[in-house]
Parts: structure tokens; C-alpha cells; sequence
């Protein structure tokens, strides 16, 4: 788990014009401002970030784990960026001085009934080109991972952690350090889209901008919508929660232990993270919250339950998963249940091991039909790209969901002329 937010280091004022404006100081944001300035290096780019610290969602509550490419759909955005971010995530950490460890990572099948599952899996990381990706047994489980067991496992030795607020902050650091703007305390409060300009308004006064990306996370929809992008789909918000290993019993895990995922959900289930830090952390869960702040599990924000209850694909989504949604809640209340699922893995793990952790929101994407969004999305509008989904691996993948951003803004409008 990233151990937190970045702190501010400068509130300044919004200049009033801009060529393009970037809503929203998460990874998302900060990685896109990064790849513009390297294109384009006389374009004037202003970050607003409304919160007065960078990465306070979910860039800094996080696994912090660099996916290797390993769950996704080939030939999704999600299977090319992750691939292509992991890549350039090592480069840009090892270049700037940001700590980073390759720890590999296994994907344990407990049971033999998990064997079909695992795979399918297989063949997905094979067609993904994963690197290094080797099928070990019972045995080849034990010398990778001393303390897990299970009847086969995937080992993907290239699957690396980082704290991915310490890339936020090294993003930041180098874009104002080469003349742009990272404002915090800027809540972009209404957006209005002209023929030859935006203006998005802050409480401080209003920001005129040739062009926007919106990389708001949990509140990308709304902008969106504000902007003229269609309301389909809705934000809704799952809490990922942590409990933290005693420092005593950090060496039960040298990398990651992951279970083999259920293929319907776009969650990767509860795994055992040895983080950068050396801390280790068993998480998270993913139960529908009912705000889109971390905090308390059952912590309410009317607005934010009325938005997820009002909208046609909540229900439709809560019946489908009716099954999941029970083990999350057993998860979300009982430190036992957690256990008990990462036991199945790592059976000496022990309640006594555990203490209370940290906790993130999953901006997660939802149709009105009742389908969690499974790839990276963005909509448009007259001069602007809006990021509508962008959950795991999205911090693994961001410089290259940047490139991906960036390649659409040159076609669309040409910034560097
Ligand atoms: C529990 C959990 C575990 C995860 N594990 C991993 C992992 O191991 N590996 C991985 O690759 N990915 C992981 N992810 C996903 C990853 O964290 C996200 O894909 C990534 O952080 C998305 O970045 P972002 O910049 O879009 O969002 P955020 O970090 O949420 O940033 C959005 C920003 O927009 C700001 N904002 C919103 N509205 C406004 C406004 N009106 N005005 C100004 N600013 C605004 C917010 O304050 C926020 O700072 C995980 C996510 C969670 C929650």
C-alpha cells in the first residue's frame, strides 16, 4: 500500500489562459501533463487539482503493484497499455530516482477445480506476451514462496512494485520544475465548452483553456456530463480496503500471492502485497460504498448514495453479483473472513498477524444495463478528452494511457501548431 498522499507545496493562483488544462492531480493527470510537455514543449499546461495534496485518491491508496498484463482481454486497451505502461513505469522510476523492485508475482490455484480458470489464464498471459511466465506445481510454489501452497501456480517474475504517490510527486516536481503548473486546492466546479475555447470555472475565478483532459477518477462522469459527454456510464464507487501484516510477520511473503480471479468480476480478489516498503498488506476487498471518500467502511455521503442508487445499472449490477457481493461484505466486517481468504494460499497467516489497514476508492465504471466497464475508457467532447474508466491496472499503464491520451489530442486538434 502507497503510504499516502503527497504533500502540497505551493497553493498559487490559476493563470487566467492556457493552451491545455488537465482536471485532476492523480497519476492520470500528472502522466498526461508529463507526456504533453515532452511533445510539445512550448505549450503552456495547467494542472487544477481540487484536493491540497497530489495522489490523495486512488494514485495513493493503492497495491502500488506494476502489473505485468497478465488478466486482460488481448487486444483490449487494457492488455496493450499495461504491457507498454509496466515498460515505461521501470524506465521513468529508474531514470528519476524512484524506488522500484521487480518481486514477481504468483497466481496460486488452492483447489483443483481452480485448474480450468488458472488456465485460461495462462493462455490469456501467453497471448499477452507476458515475459518470463512459467507454470510451476506444488513444489515450484514452495521455492518461490516459502510459506504458500496450492496444487499450481503462475509465476510472473516481471510484475514489480512501486508506490505510485512517490512517481505523483517525482511528476509534479518535474513539471513545475520545467515552468507548468500544478495548482492545488482548484476544484473545477462547472465547465463550459465554447466553438474556440473552454472556460472551467475554480473557486478562485475561471480558467480559459484551448483544449482539456478531464482525469477526474471518481468524479469523471460528472465533469464529463457537465461538458456535453453522453451520461452513460455512471462512476460507482467500490471501497478497497486493507489489513496490514505486524512487522514481525512481514517474511511470510516475498513478492505477491494472488488467488486465480473469478473471470466475470474486474477485481483481482484478495491478495498478500510485500510493498516497496517491505510492508506487507492482505487486500483489498471491493464492497459498493456508499461515498466516493475513503474512510470508515460504511461511511455515507447522501449525494454520492443517491447518484449510485438512482442510476438504472446499480440494481441490475447488485442482482448479477448478488453472490460476490455477499463474500465482499463478509470481507468488509469480518477481519476473520479476510483471513480465511488469504489462507487458502498462505495457511500459516494468522489473525493475530493482521491489524487495521489503509483503505481506497475504486472508480469503476458502470453501464445502465449493469455492466462493470472492463477496459480503459474515454468519451469527447467539442475540445476535450474525458478518462471514464480507468481502474486496475490504471496506475501500472498510466504513462502509456498518456501516450494514448496524447496521440488523440494531436489527431483531434493539433496542439503543437
Ligand atoms: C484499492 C485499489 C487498489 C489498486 N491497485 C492497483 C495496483 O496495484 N496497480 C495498478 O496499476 N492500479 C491499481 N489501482 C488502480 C489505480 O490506482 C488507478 O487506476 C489510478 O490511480 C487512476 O488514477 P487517476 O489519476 O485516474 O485517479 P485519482 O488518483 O483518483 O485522481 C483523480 C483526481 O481528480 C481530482 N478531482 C476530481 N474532481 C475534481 C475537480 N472537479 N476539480 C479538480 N480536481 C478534481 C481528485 O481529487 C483526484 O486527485 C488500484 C485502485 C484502488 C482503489
Amino acid at each position: 500500500m502507497s503510504p499516502g498522499a503527497v504533500a502540497s507545496s505551493t497553493v498559487r493562483p490559476a493563470p487566467p489562459a492556457v493552451d491545455v488544462a488537465i482536471v485532476g492531480g492523480g497519476i492520470l493527470g500528472l502522466a498526461c501533463a508529463h507526456e504533453l510537455r515532452r511533445r510539445h514543449p512550448g505549450l503552456r499546461i495547467t494542472v487544477l487539482e481540487r484536493e491540497s495534496r497530489l495522489a490523495v485518491h486512488q494514485s495513493g491508496s493503492n497495491s502500488g503493484v506494476i502489473h505485468a498484463g497478465v488478466y486482460y482481454a488481448p487486444g483490449s486497451l487494457k492488455a496493450r497499455l499495461c504491457r507498454r505502461g509496466a515498460e515505461l513505469m521501470f524506465d521513468y522510476c529508474a531514470q528519476h530516482d524512484v524506488p522500484i523492485r521487480r518481486s514477481g508475482k504468483l497466481i496460486v490455484a488452492s483447489r483443483s477445480d481452480e485448474l480450468p480458470r488458472l488456465d485460461a489464464l495462462e493462455q490469456r498471459a501467453r497471448a499477452n506476451a507476458v515475459p518470463g511466465l512459467r507454470r510451476v506445481d506444488a513444489d515450484g510454489i514452495a521455492e518461490i514462496e516459502p510459506h504458500a501452497v496450492g496444487v499450481a501456480a503462475l509465476h510472473s517474475p516481471e510484475t514489480g512494485v512501486v508506490d505510485f504517490a512517490q512517481v505523483c510527486e517525482r511528476l509534479a516536481a518535474e513539471l513545475r520544475a520545467n515552468g507548468q503548473q500544478v495548482l492545488l486546492g482548484h476544484e473545477v466546479l462547472g465547465v463550459e465548452e465554447r466553438s474556440d475555447r473552454l472556460r472551467l470555472r475554480h473557486p478562485g475565478g475561471v480558467v480559459e483553456a484551448r483544449w482539456a483532459l478531464f482525469c477526474a477518477g471518481a468524479w469523471s462522469d460528472r465533469l464529463a456530463v457537465a461538458a456535453g459527454a453522453p451520461a452513460d456510464p455512471r462512476i460507482v464507487p467500490f471501497r478497497g480496503g486493507y489489513l496490514d501484516v505486524v512487522p514481525a510477520r512481514r517474511n511470510l511473503v516475498r513478492g505477491l500471492v494472488y488467488p486465480v480471479p473469478d473471470p466475470t468480476l474486474p477485481f483481482l480478489g484478495v491478495h498478500l502485497s510485500r510493498h516497496v516498503d517491505g510492508s506487507l498488506s492482505v487486500g483489498p476487498t471491493a464492497l459498493l460504498a456508499g461515498s466516493l471518500r475513503p474512510g470508515r467502511a460504511f461511511r455515507i455521503t447522501g449525494r454520492d448514495v443517491a447518484r449510485t442508487a438512482g442510476w438504472p445499472g446499480t440494481a441490475r449490477m447488485v442482482w448479477r453479483y448478488r453472490r460476490a457481493a455477499a463474500t465482499e461484505l463478509r470481507h468488509a466486517i469480518s477481519r476473520r473472513a479476510l483471513r480465511d481468504s488469504a489462507a487458502r494460499y498462505v495457511p500459516s497467516l494468522r489473525i493475530g498477524d493482521l491489524t487495521p489497514g489503509p483503505a481506497g476508492i475504486r472508480a469503476q465504471a458502470l453501464t445502465r444495463r449493469g455492466e462493470l466497464v472492463d477496459d480503459f475508457a474515454f468519451s469527447h467532447t467539442t475540445r476535450a478528452v474525458h478518462v471514464r474508466n480507468a481502474p486496475s491496472p490504471g496506475a501500472t499503464a498510466s504513462l502509456a494511457i498518456a501516450e494514448h491520451v496524447a496521440d488523440v489530442l494531436d489527431g483531434r486538434f493539433a496542439p503543437g501548431r
